[in-house]
């Protein structure tokens, strides 16, 4: 299959295979869209079975990107890249600089982060040859955190009429870096928690802070609870995930959960209320992008972290007048803002 004709294609402006055959080096970088500023967006590295899948994956999670910073009110495009490997076995110093030599030709196109597989440390190798990277200055996990617990806080509101979480019941699957930060607000604003991860230490340590009830990974799905919170994979809700569920509301920081556009419709039929992951989880990268820009203002961050609330409202309100998807409906509130801006003159890093 090529690019052009490739299911996921959306018109990205850019789609480069990067190969180092001596590095060992196998990956793909997807510029989406540019109009709102360079394309910006972590890496991967995931052993993908085939080419295709890595394809997949990069042209889906970098529109995403567009759309992220394209809501959150950011001078960005969208982008993404993925190293094609097992972080566990062929990561390595040299297949790291050899990526961010790929990176660095582009010359400032294309600005990349961490991901699943490619953590702090990595991005640091990075930038030893690279100058065009963010997310290395703080761990972004607790922004992205305190940004879904806004998503929430808003689909709460919407769905349930209530304006607080207090003794509400909230399904997190996948307890790490972010999983178990929202956790914690979640506990601290009177919330019951059930939690599920594939790492016994993460469970543990969820039950042992915040009082968290365990379940086997695929239990999840059939935890009756008011909020079900995917922080770990994408893709989870599908066909076999769905009628498994037994949730008013799905708001979590995992990016791309729906595994095909017809699930976010066939959620809002069921009645459940789906807050789109890359509306809710954008805090992360509100934080990151000021090593971009070099403007880092806590004060500005936090307050557009908090306006979450406010644009995933304005979605669920909308959803409801229009009876659309919420994803539907994201999607046409970020296109909008990047075709308002065609033309426009960009901020530059
Ligand atoms: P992480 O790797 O620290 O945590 C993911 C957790 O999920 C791990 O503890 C892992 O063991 C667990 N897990 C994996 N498979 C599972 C399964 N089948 N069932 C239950 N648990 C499982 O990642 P993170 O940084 O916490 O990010 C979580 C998700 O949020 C990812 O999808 C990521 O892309 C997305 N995200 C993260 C950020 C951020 O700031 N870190 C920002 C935006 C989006």
């Amino acid at each position: 299959m090529g690019v052009f004709n490739h299911a996921e294609f959306d018109n990205h402006e850019q789609v480069i295979f990067c190969r180092d055959e001596n590095a060992g080096l196998s990956a793909i970088i997807a510029l989406h869209d540019t109009t709102l500023g360079p394309a910006a967006g972590g890496c991967r590295m995931w052993p993908y079975p085939s080419i295709n899948d890595a394809l997949t994956d990069v042209l889906r999670l970098s529109r995403a990107m567009s759309y992220k910073n394209g809501l959150a009110g950011l001078s960005l495009g969208g982008g993404k890249s993925v190293i094609i490997g097992d972080p566990e076995r062929d990561k390595n110093e040299t297949l790291l600089k050899s990526f961010a030599g790929f990176v660095q030709k582009l010359g400032g196109q294309y600005y990349t982060a961490e991901d699943i597989g490619i953590g702090i440390n990595d991005v640091k190798i990075f930038a030893e040859t690279c100058h065009y990277i963010f997310g290395y200055s703080t761990d972004p996990s607790p922004f992205t955190a305190r940004g879904c617990c806004e998503g929430i806080k808003a689909a709460v509101m919407h769905h349930l009429g209530r304006n607080d979480l207090q003794g509400l019941k909230a399904a997190v699957q996948g307890v790490g870096n972010v999983g178990k930060i929202l956790c914690k607000n979640l506990h601290e604003a009177g919330t019951k928690l059930i939690v599920s991860d594939i790492n016994p230490e993460a469970v543990a340590y969820a039950v042992d802070n915040f009082g968290a009830d365990a379940v086997a990974p695929d239990e999840i799905y059939d935890q009756e609870v008011d909020i079900f919170s995917p922080c770990a994979m994408g893709g989870i809700l599908n066909d076999d995930s769905i009628p498994r569920l037994r949730t008013s509301i799905i708001a979590g920081a995992a990016n791309n959960q729906l595994e095909h556009p017809r699930h976010g419709r066939l959620l809002r039929e069921k009645g459940i209320l789906f807050a789109p992951d890359y509306v809710i989880n954008a805090g992360g990268m509100l934080q990151a992008s000021s090593d971009i820009f070099g403007n880092f203002d806590i004060d500005l961050i936090m307050k557009r972290i908090t306006g979450i609330y406010d644009t995933s409202l304005e979605i669920f309100k909308l959803s409801e007048q229009k009876n659309r998807a919420t994803h539907e409906i994201a999607d046409e509130l970020a296109k909008k803002r990047i075709a308002d801006a065609t033309g426009q003159q960009k901020v530059t890093p």
